[in-house]
């Protein structure tokens, strides 16, 4: 049996969670769910029409009306319930991001962990805000926005619902979650895990379906007073233009192209690696994930080098396997899309140094691209410009430092942002320029209560900590005479 061959039990899933309780859907269209590894049918999943949306929609403002009056101290037993609920159950969610999406399990456990602490994080920011403020005869009130439209992507399920989820209870919101279609499976054993949190009716809602149908009745019905959202930019701007009908609030988690500046002075058998590991992150499927290496021209013969080495340590194959550091694309779309990129990137005459266009040898059953790092790439190239959302690095030199910084910011995105050098108060000096919402110094970092999201192109509006729960609140004044 080959290393990737798995059971071929065909589950399904025909229930939404309203009003706390799994409900059979109303809509009637049925989706396969397919194992990337492999191509094989792994679940059929039926999705939620217009008239499941509305249902739950109606739970969460039923719901408002209780949960909206809560106290902080309320809030942080909830969140701490949704955190011991959530991990229970780690290994299956973790097991399940593996075979759904894809995910390395070396990384899945990373993201589903980092979502599980999110209910804490939150917990702790909510205990430091500033609920309540008076001066004179005047009080400020943090006050819940009302029914939360919670939409994600597929790349990193558990932890964009557990994040926006945290935020929206924190504030003394009711959600309504619309999870990507492609992410049913994770979906299930996370939203079967929160259940065990006993939660009030109606505060979280769960109706997995397509976003033309569901997402697009959460934009525009007007009982929603807030969405939330992380996907890409074209589905942000819509979202963006529709809600206003609503006067929506919205927040938009959206793309990235992040530059990570390497230094002259940066140890490059240290510095390599790194940026390698931030290019290949999730296995490219990333929102963050450095796609852009900047390198001083002066030493590029010896960075192209320890590019080349280390490469070798950034393996693909089967994901589940904990030495392999690149796993498959979620789908075949995905796959033709990252094809289509390497090809672009070919055409315009950037050079590829290591991997290129096809599937690596041995895995040609599953969606699994070569990891390909191009060299001789100008900023201006379409690889260089625009989110490929797979394993391909592009490799471009700089001059200058003031180049550099120009180079980095020569981008519509603004997400986040590498710098890599042995002179810290350099390095500090080059990222209090670049136009990201985070920028990071020697390496990969997480703090749950720093802001997470995009100058630009990348976003409007922040997540994490006390930032993401803001955005699930509105001010009120009362001001005595
Ligand atoms: P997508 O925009 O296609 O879909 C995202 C979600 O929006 C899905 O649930 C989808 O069903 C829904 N949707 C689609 N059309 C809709 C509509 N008309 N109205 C309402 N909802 C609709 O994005 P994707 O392919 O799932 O995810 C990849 C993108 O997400 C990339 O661009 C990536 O950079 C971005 N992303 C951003 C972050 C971040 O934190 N900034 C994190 C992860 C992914």
């Amino acid at each position: 049996m080959s290393p990737l061959a798995k059971s071929e039990t065909i589950r399904t899933i025909t229930t939404h969670y309203i009003d706390g309780a799994f409900v059979e859907s109303h809509g009637r269209e049925v989706i396969d769910i397919v194992r990337p590894t492999d191509g094989q049918v792994i679940a059929r999943v039926t999705l939620a029409d217009e008239e499941d949306t509305r249902r739950a929609i109606a739970a969460a403002r039923r719901a408002f009306a209780t949960y909206s009056r809560s106290t902080p101290d309320e809030r942080a037993r909830v969140l701490r319930r949704l955190h011991a609920a959530a991990s229970a159950r780690l290994d299956d969610l973790t097991a399940a991001m593996v075979e759904e999406y894809g995910g390395v399990v070396r990384f899945a456990g990373i993201i589903v962990e980092t979502g599980i602490n999110a209910f804490l994080a939150a917990e702790k920011a909510l205990q430091e805000m500033p609920w309540t403020r008076t001066w004179d005869k005047t009080t400020v009130t943090l006050e819940p926005v009302g029914v939360a439209g919670l939409i994600t992507a597929w790349n990193a399920n558990a932890l964009f619902i557990c994040l926006k989820l945290a935020s929206a209870v924190a504030a003394g919101c009711t959600v309504v979650l619309k999870p990507s279609e492609l992410s049913s499976l994770q979906t299930q054993v996370l939203i079967e895990a929160l259940h065990e949190a006993e939660l009030p009716p109606g505060l979280l809602n769960v109706v997995a379906g397509r976003g033309d149908v569901v997402g697009a009745e959460l934009v525009r019905n007007p009982d929603v007073d807030k969405i939330s959202f992380t996907g890409s930019v074209g589905v942000g701007e819509s979202i963006m233009r529709d809600g206003a009908a609503t006067m929506k609030r919205v927040t938009l988690e959206l793309g990235g192209k992040s530059p990570t500046i390497v230094l002259d002075d940066a140890n490059l058998d240290q510095a390599i690696p790194a940026a390698l590991g931030m290019a290949f992150l999730n296995s490219g499927q990333a929102c963050a994930a450095g796609t852009r290496l900047l390198v001083p021209r002066s030493r590029l013969d010896s960075i192209e080098s320890t590019i080349r080495d280390a490469m070798r340590d950034f393996t693909v194959g089967d994901p589940a396997d904990p030495k392999v550091a690149v796993g498959p694309m979620i789908s075949q779309k995905q796959y033709e899309r990252v094809q289509s990129y390497i090809r672009k990137g070919i055409e315009e005459g950037a050079q590829v140094l290591v991997g290129g266009e096809g599937r690596p040898e041995g895995l040609e059953a599953g969606f699994f691209v070569k990891p390909t790092v191009f060299v001789n790439v100008k900023n201006d190239m379409t690889i260089a410009q625009e989110e490929i959302f797979g394993p391909v690095l592009s490799v471009i030199a700089y001059d200058t430092e003031d180049e550099a910084i120009r180079i980095a910011n020569d981008s519509r995105y603004g997400l986040h942002a590498s710098v890599i050098g042995t002179d810290l108060e350099r390095a500090r000096r080059v990222a209090s320029q670049l136009r990201a919402g985070r920028v990071v110094i020697n390496g990969m970092k997480d703090d749950p209560q720093a802001p997470w999201g995009g100058f630009k192109y990348s976003g409007v509006g922040r997540e994490y900590g006390r930032y993401g729960i803001e955005a699930f609140v509105e001010t009120r004044a009362i001001l005595e005479s």
